[in-house]
């Protein structure tokens, strides 16, 4: 039994030897690819180390949301749109693109179906957690890329912050998605969620998940409900004026829109990518304000 055995593990290592070698002796398995991907999650470990290299470590942080968008177009709108534009800029200036990230603030649309609306606390400490994550990882410069209109005030609160303690990495965010003019002449006066610049753009990003049969089975209208004036600010303006989540004409979307619209988003990321790898003052002045601000008295003018 014992020599049974002992000759079953002589055969197994010439086997397992036999193995080895011809699996030596194959060509080369598929080399490091020579265009490495934009997205993080598609990149082996070693191919990672070479694209934070090869971004001179700038990361995109594209922030969505899961929110009701009209009738008419899906939860993840302003996820997909932002990923779209986000993944096509930095195909053009290369970048390593974050996964898909969407806890932002939608406090304003959990009355609608399939909202995802996290705390206030979690959403500044998970993207804390995150954007430090990153910085771990070699992105040293972390664009956030803003798909989400109601994230307007949290992004610049929380780059803002950045300055309370020291980090080893700047936040950058790009908060613009439509262009102030050019462009074919749009129909609707109000465009400010799921209108003709939404619709338009999701009909280049996602088309298939347009319904624009849908759009008119709701009003998009201004309610105008609100009776304070524009300068004092409240957090229900919102819902006052839009209560169906809906502002603008879904229907009145065209692609050619869509199409000027991504174009413009597209190039102006790829331009604030190219920017944010030259600049060189932000990461030196941060370090300094750091440093000084662990003395301040000794602070001349
Ligand atoms: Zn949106």
């Amino acid at each position: 039994m014992r020599r049974a055995l002992q000759k079953l593990s002589v055969a197994f290592a010439l086997i397992l030897a036999a193995s080895l070698i011809s699996s030596q002796s194959l060509p080369a398995q598929t080399a490091p690819s020579s265009k490495l991907s934009v997205h993080w999650e598609e990149l082996t470990a070693s191919d990672f180390r070479e694209g934070i290299h090869q971004s001179q470590g700038v990361c995109l942080l594209p922030f969505g949301i899961i929110e009701k968008h009209g009738p008419h177009l899906p939860l993840g709108t302003d996820l997909l749109d932002v990923r779209y534009a986000a993944l096509h800029a930095a195909a053009q200036e290369y970048a390593v693109v974050f996964p898909e990230y969407y806890f932002g603030q939608i406090a304003e649309a959990r009355h609608e179906p399939g909202t995802m609306s996290y705390s206030r606390s979690l959403q500044l400490a998970l993207l804390q957690e995150t954007t430090d994550e990153m910085s771990r990882n070699g992105c040293k410069k972390i664009l956030i890329v803003n798909g989400h209109g109601g994230n307007d005030s949290l992004l610049p609160y929380f780059a803002q912050t950045q300055l309370e303690k020291p980090h080893d990495y700047v936040v950058y965010v790009f908060n613009e998605r439509s262009p102030d003019h050019g462009g074919p002449q749009k129909k609707s006066k109000i465009d400010m969620h799921a209108g003709e610049s939404e619709t338009s753009k999701m009909m280049i990003a996602h088309p298939e998940l347009v319904h624009p049969d849908r759009a008119t089975s709701e009003s998009g209208a201004d309610q105008a409900r609100q009776k304070i004036s524009e300068d004092i600010y409240t957090g229900i303006w919102w819902y006052t004026r839009f209560p169906n989540h809906y502002s603008g004409e879904g229907a009145a979307a065209t692609k050619e829109l869509g199409q000027y619209q991504m174009n413009w988003w597209i190039d102006s990321i790829a331009k604030a990518i190219k920017e944010v790898k030259g600049d060189d003052v932000s990461p030196k002045l941060q370090q300094e304000f750091y440093e000084k601000s662990t003395h301040p008295l000794d602070t001349q003018p």
